[in-house]
């Protein structure tokens, strides 16, 4: 069989044998909870509620008028004791909501249990018996964003501009960064509760597809999706090859349909919806529990942990108590990053907490970080191969160093997305990703 994929990208050591047979086990909540009113690209939340109030597991403690933004909500029951700006893991500060536990998971009266009968048959009654508008409502209160990462608001990509009508959900179950299981353990663990939620974002926004896109280093979650979502004709399975960064959302469209999305352009302008596998499943429970998204799947992982883990961890517990869930370290960590190690984020301090974007927390020894002086380049246009955005990092990277900003613009630096790939190939180990970042802020300030 043919395998999807797009032009560029590498070919990492994807380490994640270390976790990805490892069952997801619930992280036991701390006694303090902090939970940031920022979560999510866009405006930040404000708390909704004061100092002393008691609060309910489940319960909205932040939220903002504004479209682009989604609510925050307490993932324990207990009582407010602060609010008050905290180290915030996507960098800076953010305001935060400090609750103490009470233990008890008093569960907010709107909650209610799974009520789903799981026979296909039952779930096509369910979906066709909803209201569009419903979903996406029901979406936007839960707070759900986007849990690969970017944590965009998904009641926004639930409502796309009425002149680029969606016609493909697709469903992204890549995991391509190494280290990672989260997703796979989800896809694994919960495989039904995805199909359903493909299902309910389909209906939401009227497309006719939808394909729930797995590379083929996971050969046991495409089994276990074949198998559950073979009732469903308008579910298809799209097996993809294991290259990062297959997992974008620019790669993971033109994988799968063929289609670019413009320079600068959102994937609705090609028609296309993309969303993570366990964001799928947190609007199945939105929809059908009225569960917000207050926990999640989390891989605690890197050469420096004790026991790599999968946790079903709730938002608010630091990235301190993660790490000793896991056995503690077992050499002293250099490294820590929030996310994958190609585009997460470096960590100066473990007293951060777990937000709706984090998928992974990793450690790494000295070893396995880069860290060495930067050479010059050869010109062997290894990095050109590799960007599969199809941009020239080599000479992004001189125009950058030059602040050379009409040629960073003609070579459209504001399409690199980050990924790394460049500096990852690069035999001379040029800090092409340092660069290019200085250059895009260079271009956006000019
Ligand atoms: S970091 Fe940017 S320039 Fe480098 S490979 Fe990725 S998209 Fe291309
Ligand atoms: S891979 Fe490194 S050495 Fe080769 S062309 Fe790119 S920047 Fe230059």
């Amino acid at each position: 069989m043919r395998l999807k994929t797009f032009k560029g990208g590498i070919h990492p050591n994807d380490s994640k044998e270390l976790t990805k047979n490892v069952p997801v086990v619930p992280h036991i909540p701390t006694e303090t909870i902090i939970i940031p009113m920022r979560q999510h690209i866009g405006a930040p939340c404000e708390p909704v509620v004061q100092i002393g109030d008691e609060v309910l597991m489940g319960q909205k403690i932040g939220d903002s008028e504004a479209f682009v933004s989604a609510p925050v909500h307490s993932s324990v029951s207990g009582t407010v004791v602060d609010i008050k700006m905290y180290p915030h893991p996507g960098g800076g500060e953010s305001k935060c909501v400090v609750i103490q536990n009470d233990f008890n998971d008093t569960l907010y009266p709107d909650i209610k249990p799974w009520n789903l009968d799981v026979s296909s048959k039952n779930i096509k009654n369910f979906v066709a018996n909803i209201q569009s508008k419903e979903i996406v409502d029901k979406v936007r209160e839960a707070g759900i964003v986007g849990m690969g990462g970017a944590a965009f608001p998904l009641h926004v990509k639930l409502t796309p501009p009425k002149d680029n009508p969606i016609d493909t959900v697709i469903l992204n179950g890549a995991e391509c960064e190494p280290y990672l299981t989260s997703d796979h353990r989800a896809m694994l663990e919960n495989p039904l509760q995805i199909v359903i939620g493909s299902l309910l974002i389909k209906k939401a926004v009227g497309a006719s597809r939808i394909v729930i896109a797995i590379e083929n280093n996971k050969p046991d979650a495409i089994k276990v999706l074949q198998e559950v979502s073979s009732d469903f004709e308008e579910v298809e399975i799209g097996i993809l090859k294991t290259k990062y960064p297959q997992g974008s959302e620019k790669q993971i469209i033109n994988a799968v349909t063929g289609r670019q999305v413009p320079s600068g352009g959102l994937p609705s302008a090609v028609g296309v919806l993309v969303s993570n596998v366990d964001t799928a499943s947190s609007v199945a429970k939105a929809v059908v529990m009225n569960l917000p998204l207050i926990e999640r799947n989390v891989t605690v992982s890197g050469d420096a942990v004790m026991n790599p883990s999968n946790f079903k961890v709730r938002t608010g517990v630091t990235f301190a108590s993660l790490f000793e869930a896991a056995g503690g370290f077992k050499v002293e960590p250099k490294k820590i990053i929030m996310g994958g190690p190609m585009m997460g984020i470096p960590q100066v301090t473990l007293n951060v907490p777990v937000i709706k974007g984090v998928s992974g927390v990793l450690a790494f020894s000295e070893p396995e970080t880069f860290g060495k002086e930067e050479g010059i380049c050869i010109k062997c246009g290894k990095c050109v191969d590799a960007c599969p955005m199809r941009l020239m990092p080599n000479a992004l990277s001189m125009f950058a160093e030059n602040s050379d900003v009409e040629k960073l613009k003609k070579y459209h630096v504001l399409d690199c997305m980050e990924c790394g790939s460049c500096s990852f190939i690069c035999p001379q180990r040029r800090f092409m990703v340092q660069h290019i970042k200085k250059a895009k802020a260079l271009v956006k300030n000019s």
